[in-house]
């Protein structure tokens, strides 16, 4: 496990100021594996050669102090390479060569167009200066990416628009033109070949810079930060790819998480975070989450919501962690103290975990994503202007209520199908879904109708209602005790649409049966009319189990018995695969780890809520003999039940906001 500090521009430039931060990182050496130093701290990419060159010169000094210090691996984190967003423009020296033009002609005042010759040589001078300074590895921040640098997409420069039309035939050499056919229904070729152009712009940039960085030191080691994929695919984000050109073996999978005011986002992180190392393809094998406190005030984020985080972060496949975090303008290194002890405390907790999770796949249900959405989409002048249909996302609130999900297919047990996200998928991929098991929105029927395979959900669309209806749970076995509950997402305060479903064969009597229609829940208008079936179980021609949920299906899901509900359609559609169960009505997120014959075992369950969980079993769908929990004292075992081909553990409480880890063998 590595953990590493990126160290602000602020902390080092100064010597009394670098002294103090010697002193805090000397307090803690037992958990400072590499440091790195930015080099800058605003996200305006230029700095004239002849100020960089100085800076260069510092850091590496800096850098001989660290390891005179005892440091042993000690480097450079490149800022901006491209060019993060606008920044401090009316400070800095405005940009020197060709900015990065956005769609709509607008012009970036911080970010460079990356194809420019100007651009391409002055990276390499600035890269050979980082490397000059004699560090161990240079890292790459996630500037590297055609969209999202104030303007929203690039780059539609007169230069970058001709180029791509000198490669693609039939591309018009007009920006207008260009956006306009992007734009259009029947661009479909042509974006996929505009994201690709994208995907091989950054690439082409990577290679540059692992050239320049090795012909200065051959030994130096360079390292990737990534995106998260639910940010979009307009830069094609073939992080394998990348990783390669740069000849980089770290990788950091980067996102938004910054403060206590909405903690439940770690989670959208954590899964976003799995997503990037899936898209590694085993390229990296030192992966460091990005932990991020920008902008650095010590109380928007809680060392306990750090801690969380944390274990996140090791949940979805992280080896390591990169703490951007002792960055603040106060001076005084105290801010800093109680976060560096956490860490300590903490450190051999998740040495154990590391070593317990080596190679196990992550399981669950998966909701279904793709690197290639924004390239394969269907567009009608939306292109510029997403929409929530594609977000990756939808399903991961149901983590938080317990549902044990995964990033990768291999990992699935079940598809949870959202949106409009079938349409990226063929209809091969599709059949192979539906025939195992799925659950499925209404978008994502219309889709499946569409492509003549609806038959395998056995309902199609009836009306659609935007107001007015909350739905009823069903007598069914699925429902259990809560037959004839209710819940309302409040249609008209933001919630989604409803979808009456209409059965196409016949309607199952409650003893259900194959091939037929078994009803789960009825739409009921605010009046208590009954207005059709909202939410159904189906078994299908090729075997599989389709849930089809027409209200509310992925949020305002957190009662009880729509949770209990949750959980044992994930057991059915799965046939009892799904790898975790946790009855008792908590906000427990599970992330689970478990090898294929379900001997070995990695969990973190994380109470993200501000109750004790107080006593709770988990029901593990595992064959390990042993399961313990990891403790500051080691690794403590828990009495384990056997119950046909599950392993029942108790455990006693999880404070609020806190994880309880579970290794079993
Ligand atoms: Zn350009």
């Amino acid at each position: 496990m590595t953990l590493s500090y990126r160290i602000s521009t602020l902390q080092y430039q100064a010597d009394d100021q670098f002294e103090r931060l010697l002193e805090l990182l000397a307090a803690h050496r037992p958990v400072v594996d590499e440091v790195a130093l930015f080099t800058s701290f605003t996200h305006h990419m230029y700095i004239p050669l002849e100020v960089f060159a100085k800076r260069c010169e510092l850091m590496g000094r800096r850098l001989e102090q660290l390891r005179g210090a005892g440091f042993a691996s000690v480097g450079i984190n490149m800022l901006c390479t491209i060019g993060h967003l606008d920044e401090a423009w009316d400070i800095w020296p405005p940009l020197p060569f060709d900015c990065m033009v956005g769609h709509d002609g607008a012009k970036s005042r911080s970010c460079a167009c990356p194809t420019s010759t100007e651009f391409v040589q002055y990276t390499r001078a600035a890269y050979r200066l980082v490397a000059q300074a004699g560090p161990d590895f240079v890292w790459v921040d996630d500037d590297l990416r055609m969209h999202g640098h104030t303007i929203q997409w690039g780059c539609f420069c007169e230069r970058c628009v001709k180029r791509f039309a000198a490669k693609h035939r039939g591309a018009p050499a007009t920006r207008k033109e260009l956006v306009r056919r992007l734009d259009s229904p029947s661009g479909g070729a042509l974006r996929e070949a505009w994201v690709q152009n994208n995907n091989v712009v950054i690439a082409n940039l990577l290679a540059d810079i692992r050239k320049t960085t090795r012909r200065v030191g051959p030994k130096i080691e360079t390292g990737l930060m990534t995106y998260g994929p639910s940010w979009g695919g307009y830069s094609g984000i073939e992080f394998d790819h990348w990783l390669k050109s740069l000849g980089a073996r770290k990788a950091r999978p980067g996102g938004g998480f910054y403060g206590d005011h909405a903690p439940g986002e770690m989670i959208y992180k954590a899964f976003d975070t799995a997503r990037q190392i899936d898209l590694y393809r085993g390229q990296a094998d030192d992966v460091q989450y990005e932990l991020e406190n920008f902008i650095y005030h010590k109380l928007d984020k809680a060392v306990q919501t750090v801690m969380n985080e944390c274990w996140l972060a090791l949940a979805a496949g992280c080896n390591g962690i990169a703490f951007n975090a002792l960055n603040d303008m106060v001076r005084s290194m105290d801010d800093y103290r109680d976060l560096m002890a956490g860490i300590e405390r903490e450190r051999p907790l998740w040495d154990r975990y590391i070593a317990a999770a080596a190679g196990l796949p992550m399981v669950g249900l998966w909701p279904a994503w793709d690197r290639r959405t924004t390239a394969k989409r269907s567009v009608n002048g939306d292109w510029f202007a997403p929409g929530g249909e594609y977000d990756f996302n939808r399903a991961i609130g149901l983590a938080g209520l317990g549902l044990p999900l995964t990033t990768t297919p291999q990992g699935g047990c079940a598809t949870i199908l959202t949106g409009k996200l079938a349409e990226i998928f063929s209809d091969r991929q599709l059949k192979e879904m539906l025939a195992g098991g799925a659950m499925i929105d209404g978008p994502t029927l219309a889709i499946l109708h569409a492509r003549d395979l609806g038959h395998l959900a056995g309902v199609k669309l009836g009306t659609t209602y935007d107001n007015g209806v909350w739905e009823t749970l069903a007598p069914h076995p699925i429902n259990g005790p809560f037959a004839g509950d209710c819940r309302d997402v409040r249609t008209s305060f933001g919630g989604e649409l409803s979808y009456e479903l209409v059965p196409m064969g016949r309607v199952a009597s409650a003893e259900g049966g194959p091939s037929a229609v078994q009803a789960l829940a009825r739409l009921t208008g605010y009046d208590g009319r009954d207005m059709g079936l909202g939410a159904c179980a189906f078994e299908n021609e090729l075997g599989g189990r389709v849930i089809t949920l027409g209200y509310g299906p992925w949020g305002r899901c957190a009662n009880s018995a729509k949770r209990s509900q949750l959980m044992a359609m994930a057991d059915w559609v799965s046939r009892g695969r799904s790898p975790l169960r946790i009855d008792k009505t908590l906000r427990v997120l599970p992330m689970v780890r478990m090898s294929p014959d379900r001997k070995r075992l990695a969990a973190v369950l994380l109470n993200a809520r501000l109750d004790p969980t107080g006593p709770f079993d988990v029901r593990l769908r595992a064959a390990a003999n042993k399961v313990s929990l990891i403790t500051a004292d080691g690794l403590k075992p828990l009495a384990v039940r056997k119950e046909a081909d599950e392993r029942i553990v108790t455990i006693k409480n999880i404070p609020p906001w806190q994880t309880a880890v579970l290794v079993g063998s």
